[in-house]
């Protein structure tokens, strides 16, 4: 029977929940247990889909194309395991399901309410997540911060659900901030208290509870969580910044986190095979080189919306002994050619990533070609692509008046066009294609040196794609193909063979980088920066 574990947060958001609860994930594979995440968002999208990524930080995309929560992506990198539309659910996911119902007529004669049909709802996700994956343990980390209006369907939903499933089924975590007051040279515990006291007046009392601070907790500190929270003593955790993310599961170890937990769930503990992951950790620690790479786009003033770019250089990094230093370059200012020529000197590497509308396209184009011409190793992920192919069909094949039907409804050349099926699809949410595709790689190319393999399954998210009558000539003028649709009829992967390293997506490589497994393309980018750089 799955045990279930779930994970709220409070005193303040971005604690790093999502980090916790994919490292707790780690710990209970690493002991051979089966395990899946799961992540309730309080919001009323449907998906995270419809957001800026200003708003919610990346839109991560699994395998079966759903749009999701950039925590699945921890999940992912963290547990190496494939997540789905399974485990993401959102109140406007809920409520739209259950408001759908009500107009067909499910509920025929009753009044629908939050308690019980909404919370009905949301255990139903949990226990469908639960009947899709049958894992040893699911783990459940509610978005927001308790206290949050918006959240509370859910903390009652948790409440039910535990006591249906009785004890030694279910625990509840509890992350918390130890504000560290420098005058008096204490780590605060009030706020921890008095979070664990709004919980509880909710009806659940968390039996773990997991401090972020900055400094080492005493152990009188610790005491004094144990008693005003009535959790053991064993139990209160604590959770130091760390330098890198992949350093918290080790740490969490040390602490015997899945020990603990385990214990509450009545389950036998198991030695833990964790020496791939810190050997991982002891390569981030003891970088033997530096790689500089410019992430150029429109959203560089919150990280937090190219995550999993980041995230895929550092493992590439990581597996060449080097440490990546971003440098966010803001597309709009290369617009202005001499200044994206001085902002891009330093640079050994360029990511040009993916993203929406017509703002900052030309500094792109402008980076691009400096990549280009200037052979730094270049990787162009989704409208990167299409940005590397206008480029090449402007300053390469010498066209007039290139571009991309999603930035000019009527170019010259619309070198990059709205693909076939979304020309009359309606709407915003969930509509694009989407989720893993086949891809065919061209024998000998860079790119099936690169993945070492003929087929390839890759996420994609896009409405736009190379209009294939611009194939020929673009080919003619020396730009590669190297991957397509198995039809034959959709560009996958282009790029320039000469060149140390310039090749550009269609898809979305960085959804599939695993920490100890980085991605063969964002591998081929750093080691053509280390090689250049030695
Ligand atoms: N805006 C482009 C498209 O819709 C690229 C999308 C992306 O980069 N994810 O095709």
């Amino acid at each position: 029977m799955t045990k279930y574990i779930f994970i709220t947060g409070g005193v303040v958001s971005s604690l790093g929940k999502g980090i916790v609860a994919a490292s707790l994930g780690r710990l209970l594979r690493a002991r051979g247990f089966s395990v899946i995440n799961q992540k309730c968002d309080p919001y009323i999208n449907v998906d995270p889909g419809t957001m800026s990524p200003f708003q919610h930080g990346e839109v991560f995309v699994t395998d079966d194309g759903a749009e999701t929560d950039l925590d699945l992506g921890h999940y992912e990198r963290f547990t190496d395991t494939n997540l789905g539309k399974y485990n993401n659910v959102t109140s406007g996911s809920v409520y739209q399901h259950v408001i759908q119902k009500e107009r067909r007529g499910d509920y025929l004669g009753g009044t629908v309410q939050v308690i019980p049909h909404i919370t009905n709802e949301i255990k139903s996700r949990i226990l469908g997540a639960t009947k899709q994956f049958n894992p040893d343990f699911q783990l459940i980390e509610i978005g927001g911060t308790i206290g949050d209006i918006e959240s509370l369907p859910f903390i009652e939903a948790i409440r039910q659900f535990k006591s249906e499933v009785g004890i030694g089924n279910a625990v509840s975590i509890h992350c918390t901030l130890l504000p560290y007051l420098p005058t008096s040279g204490e780590l605060k515990t009030k706020p921890s208290q008095h979070s664990v006291n709004v919980l509880r007046s909710y009806g659940i009392q968390p039996e773990i509870l997991v401090c972020r601070t900055s400094k080492p907790i005493p152990k009188t500190e610790k005491e004094k969580l144990a008693l005003f929270c009535s959790v053991p003593k064993e139990a209160v955790l604590e959770c130091r910044d760390m330098k890198s993310i992949y350093e918290v599961p080790l740490a969490m170890e040390e602490q015997n986190m899945a020990g603990v937990v385990l214990k509450m769930l009545q389950v036998e503990d198991r030695k833990p095979d964790l020496n791939a992951w810190k050997k991982l950790v002891e390569n981030i620690k003891n970088p033997k080189g530096q790689i500089t790479v410019a992430i150029a786009g429109k959203y560089t003033k919150l990280s937090d919306a190219y995550i999993s770019v980041v995230e895929s250089l550092k493992h590439a990094g990581y597996a060449d002994g080097v440490k990546i230093d971003i440098k966010w370059i803001n597309s709009e200012e290369c617009v202005d050619w001499k200044n994206c020529k001085e902002l891009m000197k330093d640079v050994q590497a360029v990511v040009v990533p993916g993203g929406f509308g017509v703002r900052g396209i030309e500094g792109k184009l402008n980076v691009i070609r400096y990549a280009r011409e200037n052979d730094v190793p270049f990787l162009g992920l989704c409208l990167g692509m299409q940005c590397a192919v206008i480029e090449y069909a402007r300053n390469v094949l010498g066209l007039k008046g290139v571009n991309s039907k999603e930035f000019d409804e009527n170019p010259e050349h619309p070198v990059i066009d709205m693909m076939l099926e979304q020309k009359n699809v309606q709407g915003y949410g969930g509509t694009m294609r989407l989720g893993a595709y086949d891809c065919i790689l061209k024998k000998g190319s860079v790119a099936h040196k690169a993945y070492g393999s003929d087929v390839i399954s890759e996420r994609h998210r896009h409405r736009y794609e190379v209009n294939v009558e611009y194939i020929k000539p673009l080919t003619d003028a020396g730009l590669v193909f190297s991957g397509m649709s198995p039809d034959g009829m959709l560009s996958e992967i282009v790029e320039l063979p000469k060149l140390k390293w310039f090749v550009a997506v269609q898809f979305h490589p960085e959804f599939k980088s695993r920490p100890d497994r980085p991605h063969p393309l964002f591998k081929g980018l750093i080691d053509a920066a280390v090689k250049i750089k030695k």
